[in-house]
Order: C-alpha cells, then structure tokens, then sequence
C-alpha cells in the first residue's frame, strides 16, 4: 500500500496540517508524500479534491 496523490492536488495544504510527518507542499506548490504516519488515513480522508490515494 503506497501513499499517492493525483494531478487533482490543488496544494491547499490540508494534508500537511493534518499529517506532516507525511506530507509536504513540494516547490510546484503541489503536495508530495514523504513517510506514512498514522494520521495518513485522516489526511486522505480530509483532502477536498480527493486527490490522495492509499
Ligand atoms: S489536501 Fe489534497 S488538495 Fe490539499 S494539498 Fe493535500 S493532496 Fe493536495
């Protein structure tokens, strides 16, 4: 099971307040995964467009 987010990201940055042990705004603005912490299912749960997938 491997954490992915589509090109539906708009980098509103709810990912990174609820998980940032797992997510971050990379420098295009867009979220990237970097670990899988266990708030990592609240945060796919949480992203308004959908865009995260586990
Ligand atoms: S919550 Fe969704 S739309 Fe917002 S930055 Fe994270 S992946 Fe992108």
């Amino acid at each position: 099971m491997a954490l992915k987010i589509n090109e539906d990201c708009t980098g509103c940055g709810v990912c990174v307040d609820i998980a940032p042990d797992t997510f971050k705004i990379g420098d295009d603005g867009l979220a990237k995964v970097i670990g899988n912490g266990p708030k990592a299912q609240e945060a796919v749960d949480s992203c308004p467009v959908g865009a995260i997938s586990m």
